[in-house]
């Protein structure tokens, strides 16, 4: 009898099957009158071999890589010394019986056999063959084993799946919705989901009280390095909670994910609040995969005459410290070259004080006394041998420049090592955020979020102060996703919609039909959202989320297999009674 095995399964144990194994060329080797073909599926790679003599040696001889093979054979042990012990099947080899082969191919525009640097939109553009290689098969299989733990865990908790749909009316995540023009309703359009937040808050009034979903978002936003327009969130909301129960859902999941799946037993996750992370870390997603906290130092610097500092002191600003381990080892060039950084990262310049065994050496040497580098050490916890980074300017702006330099150091010290896992919670968020170009306040997650215990004082006197039911969680450095407690009174909601300058009519036209299901009986509840893409992508070890991601958009937001977006014939336009007023694509727009 005849078994089918995967090219990943068989062992010395199987010596004298009889099996099937069918699969690609991964690569053919001719040898010493012999002829090897190293059989690949998505489980592995298996020998086979084809002695001269046998009937199918002329077939073997034109196998190419990438064709595809259903062969028998008979498995056996590797005759002594030719075992490979990087494979899994590296102990066994099976002799052919009998080959088909079941199709060719073309030769490939890239290598699948080795895991070399290829051009990255001729990988998405024959994408399939690139996802043929092990590196990118183990990211998907990863990624399914990530979300499975995910649905299990919440099943297990109670939370019912609900699928909610891609055609709705937008609801902002203060990105730009992709619009779906209606060919029944003439000028009228749908949105895709940028979230499902207020579906999975009408799952609450309408009494599931634990909803999870594997949701697909859309944000039609300028592409950076970590985003896709389209993205999947681990969506999840709960009646009846509260930012404690929430919280400790989300992180028990994350816990199980890293245990099942990658064998890590995570320690309960370290707490912060907005203001401390950005007093130590710069930034509302600290790396704590090292310490590095920054310091301020004005106190040091009083009565100053470096107008520098002096300047910043007066106006209330702020001089922040950072310690560069190691760094007094830096030459003059290199210091002129973190500066540059620096001003990249919005710094005006930065001082740098390098405490050398030799002595203390400074950008401002003459302002810098012993005084100040004793007081300076000792804030920064620096040591002989390091230097100290100063950064002075407004004090959010002089914390979020050293805060990216703090990175910036952490990577050149190589403390950020992907294999370490350094999750937390940011807590106390301030409910508005103030647009830096436009000055405009708005949420800083959204506007059904709830004000913290005690805040609804300040919504009239001073909303920028208000603090909201709103937590994110944070791995290395990375925002993996927020959350809130929610508005669930329509008073309530109305009077956070007008506090952002909404009239009475535009809460009606957007929100309308949300307000008016907070009449019903909405339960108090509150929930979160975990970015899948990024999750997988840290778990995985990777650097981008196209690697994660089976059919990801480039890096200009397209499609390049499937050529997407594309014009489409004028009937269709006619018919959603649309009409382009494009100009002709410039001769195939860069990104193509
Ligand atoms: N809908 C939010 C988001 O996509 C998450 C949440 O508040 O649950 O970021």
């Amino acid at each position: 009898m005849i078994t089918r095995f995967s090219c990943g399964a068989l062992r010395a144990s199987d010596a004298g099957a009889a099996v099937e194994l069918n699969g690609w060329v991964n690569r053919r080797r001719d040898h010493g009158g012999l002829i090897f073909v190293d059989l690949r599926d998505r489980d592995g790679v298996t020998q086979i071999v084809f002695d001269p003599t046998h009937v199918s040696f002329k077939d073997a001889e034109h196998l190419r890589n990438e064709d595809v093979l259903r062969i028998t054979g008979t498995v056996r042990k590797r005759p002594a010394g030719t075992e490979n012990s990087t494979l899994a099947t590296g102990e066994i080899e099976v002799g052919i019986d009998s080959l088909e082969i079941l199709n060719r191919s073309q030769v490939p525009p890239f290598q699948i056999n080795v895991d070399a640097d290829v051009d990255v939109d001729l990988r998405l553009e024959y994408r399939y063959l690139d996802l043929r290689r092990p590196r990118m098969q183990n990211n998907i299989i990863l990624r399914h084993k990530i979300v499975k733990t995910m649905r299990d865990f919440f099943d297990e908790r109670g939370f019912v799946e609900i699928e909610t749909p891609m055609l709705i009316k937008s609801t902002p995540e203060g990105a730009r919705d992709y619009l779906v023009p209606s060919r029944l309703y003439p000028g009228e359009f749908y949105a895709l989901p940028q979230s499902p937040q207020l579906l999975k808050q009408i799952c609450m009034i309408a009494g599931f009280g634990k909803y999870m979903q594997i949701a697909r978002c859309m944000r039609d936003e300028d592409q950076r390095a970590d985003r896709q327009p389209e993205f999947t969130q681990l969506d999840v909301e709960m009646s009846f909670t509260n930012q404690e129960d929430v919280i400790e859902t989300m992180e028990s999941c994350i816990r199980r994910v890293w245990k099942n799946v990658l064998g890590v037993d995570l320690a309960p996750f370290p707490r912060l609040t907005y203001d401390d992370a950005m007093n130590k870390y710069g930034i509302d997603k600290p790396d704590l995969r090292f310490g590095l906290e920054l310091a301020q130092v004005n106190d040091i610097f009083a009565g100053t005459d470096f107008v520098v500092f002096k300047s910043v002191i007066d106006t209330e600003g702020a001089i922040v410290a950072l310690r560069y381990p190691g760094g007094a080892s830096l030459s003059r060039r290199d210091f002129d070259a973190l500066t540059e950084e620096a001003k990249t990262a919005g710094a005006r310049g930065m001082v740098w004080v390098a405490l050398g065994a030799d002595g203390v050496k400074s950008s401002a040497q003459k302002f810098i006394n012993d005084d100040h580098v004793a007081k300076l050490r000792s804030a920064t916890q620096s040591e002989t041998g390091d230097a100290i980074l100063l950064f002075a300017d407004a004090r959010a702006h002089a914390l979020a420049v050293a805060g990216k330099m703090r990175n910036a150091v952490g990577e050149r010290c190589g403390l950020r090592d992907p294999k370490q896992f350094s999750f937390c919670w940011v807590l106390d968020f301030p409910y508005l955020e103030v647009d830096d170009e436009t000055g405009k306040a708005y949420p800083a997650h959204h506007p059904f979020t709830s004000p913290g215990e005690g805040q609804w004082q300040y919504l009239h006197t001073d909303p920028l102060k208000m603090r909201a039911q709103h937590y994110d969680m944070v791995l290395n450095g990375y925002e993996l996703g927020s959350g809130s407690i929610r508005i669930h009174k329509p008073e309530e909601q109305r009077a956070i919609f007008e506090m952002l300058g909404m009239t009475p009519q535009q809460i009606q036209d957007q929100f309308g039909f949300f307000v008016k299901a907070l009449e019903y009986g909405a339960p108090p509840h509150g929930g979160m959202a975990l970015g899948i893409d990024r999750i997988v992508m840290l778990a995985a070890g990777e650097n981008h989320l196209r690697d994660v991601i089976a059919f990801p958009k480039n890096q200009s937001a397209r499609d390049v297999m499937m050529d997407a977006p594309s014009a489409v014939p004028e009937q269709l336009l006619r018919d959603l009674y649309l009409k382009s007023t494009a100009p002709p694509p410039p001769d195939q727009a860069a990104g193509r």
